[in-house]
């Protein structure tokens, strides 16, 4: 059949790790709903985890144009991905996965047709070189806010002034110059923790750095945000890419789309942890807006030090809790005394992994104890939940700058980690300023929902990219 008449196929391609992953099903699922065809690349650890815990299989089903493929992230089962060892995954991707990715393109055995234009993410820019040399189009995804996009992009900037490397902790609390339109609130403790190195050739540093510079050479950038939620910097990367698609929240643009008698079963989810339901039932008899729900992500590390302080913080607040502790997401040994053993009787409940996009919509949840990744932080707005922020790394220490001093949807407790602080933290979110949270927490909720119903600035932005896509023609020079 002559190519040309079919509908575009769009090979989505996601950084192996669960936030990332996430969002870029969303985003596939919109696509196919606008009658793309999609690939969704897959790593096989994610693809197994997926297969095991969700009903992906069976909901991409219903879109004939829809297939999986898998590609090795070059790491052992066994291997944590998470953490710090994070940064192997980066090493392994580029030796094993990079090379296996450019075969795979080059031999069209991807699917049963041509791919007419690339979805990568961002962090992966080898994708941009595989997709130049053979002239398809590419389009990067980036998974951050755009505000740490912007200070990512502003690193060579921040060395050329002599901003970095910051010069000790007593400059923590200082105000930056050089990330534009932040200068008002963007401290060096802010920065994206890559910053917090003395050493200018640090591994992860030079990484986030390069790969953020190579946008430009994509054929445009989306970012899952929302106009009214980052315009200021929105404008200052457009100086830059003028290709931006902002078509975020994707969860809640899905949501939106989705026609009513297709509506996923609650059980759908993209989740790489089994999601224990039970806190759902427990939630039902919880008292309205009583619970604060607490969350690190899928990569955060505690130590058995640090989840002792959270636990006592919680407790001694005499508030109830849901809390998601991830199977080995603590290091360390510890006795955990009897009394948090006690008192999270009396007031808590901890899971493993939550249906957390459910729980933040739950009327029982009050507040949300978050690491601030950004799926996390997306997902607290657009259910307006205000928010105590302990980021851990990467984007999260930016993202929670934005929650507590620019946006006021709740505290930024970065840095440090002490039962006294997460008790009277618990205590102002849930009472002392819980009528200011709330009120910024419902206005900005009421903007991200307007941007994704129909004329909002999200889903005409998506209506563009796919517009964008249909016009895309790939110069083949493959088979
Ligand atoms: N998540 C979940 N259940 C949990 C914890 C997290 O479904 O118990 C989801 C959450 O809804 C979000 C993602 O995992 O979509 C985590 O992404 P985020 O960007 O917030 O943080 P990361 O895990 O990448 O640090």
């Amino acid at each position: 059949m002559d190519q040309r008449s079919l509908p575009p196929h769009v090979l989505i391609f996601p950084f192996p790790v669960q936030g990332h992953v996430n969002c870029m099903l969303k985003l596939a699922e919109l696509l196919c709903l606008a009658g793309l065809h999609v690939t969704f690349l897959n790593s096989e650890h994610t693809q197994s985890r997926l297969l095991r815990y969700t009903d992906v299989q069976s909901r991409f089903s219903r879109f004939p144009g829809f297939h999986f493929e898998t590609i090795s992230d070059g790491l052992p089962a066994d291997h944590p991905r998470s953490g710090d060892r994070v940064t192997e995954m980066f090493a392994s991707i580029k030796a094993v996965t990079k090379p296996r990715f450019r075969e795979m393109v080059i031999s069209g055995h991807l699917s049963s047709r041509p791919v007419t234009c690339i979805i990568a993410d961002g962090i992966m820019c080898f994708t941009i070189d595989v997709a130049k040399e053979l002239g398809i189009p590419i389009i990067s995804f980036r998974p951050v806010s755009a505000s740490c996009f912007w200070a990512f992009f502003c690193i060579p900037k921040l060395i050329e002034a002599g901003e970095l490397p910051i010069k000790g902790e007593d400059n923590m609390d200082q105000l930056l110059s050089n990330v534009p339109g932040m200068e008002s609130f963007l401290r060096f403790r802010d920065l994206p923790s890559f910053c917090r190195v003395n050493d200018l050739t640090d591994l992860g540093l030079q990484l986030v750095m390069t790969e953020t510079q190579q946008a430009t050479r994509a054929n445009g950038l989306i970012l899952n945000t929302f106009e009214d939620l980052e315009e200021p910097t929105l404008t200052f990367i457009r100086r830059h890419i003028p290709k931006l698609y902002t078509i975020g929240p994707l969860h809640a643009n899905l949501k939106a789309r989705v026609p009513s008698e297709t509506v996923s079963s609650p059980q759908s989810s993209n989740s790489l942890w089994e999601e224990d339901r039970t806190c759902m039932t427990w939630l039902d008899v919880q008292p309205l807006k009583s619970v604060v729900y607490v969350s690190f992500g899928s990569m955060t590390v505690v130590t058995r030090e640090e989840l002792i302080e959270f636990w006592y913080g919680l407790v001694n607040s005499g508030k109830r809790f849901l809390w998601v502790v991830r199977p080995n997401s603590v290091v360390g040994e510890r006795q955990i005394p009897l009394e948090l053993v006690e008192g999270t009787k009396q007031r808590g409940y901890m899971v493993g992994w939550a249906p957390q996009e459910e729980v933040l919509a739950h009327p029982a949840i009050g507040g949300f104890l978050t690491h601030s990744g950004w799926n996390s932080t997306l997902e607290s707005i657009v259910a307006g939940v205000p928010m105590i922020c302990w980021p851990y790394y990467a984007d999260q220490q930016v993202n929670s700058r934005l929650v507590g001093e620019v946006w006021k949807l709740g505290m930024d407790m970065k840095d440090t980690c002490d039962r006294i602080t997460v008790e009277k933290m618990v205590y102002d979110l849930m009472e002392r300023r819980r009528d200011e949270f709330v009120r910024s927490a419902n206005q900005m909720a009421k903007l991200a929902r307007r941007s994704v119903s129909e004329g909002g600035s999200s889903y005409c932005n998506l209506d563009s990219l796919i517009e964008d896509i249909k016009l895309m023609t790939p110069r083949f020079k493959l088979n």
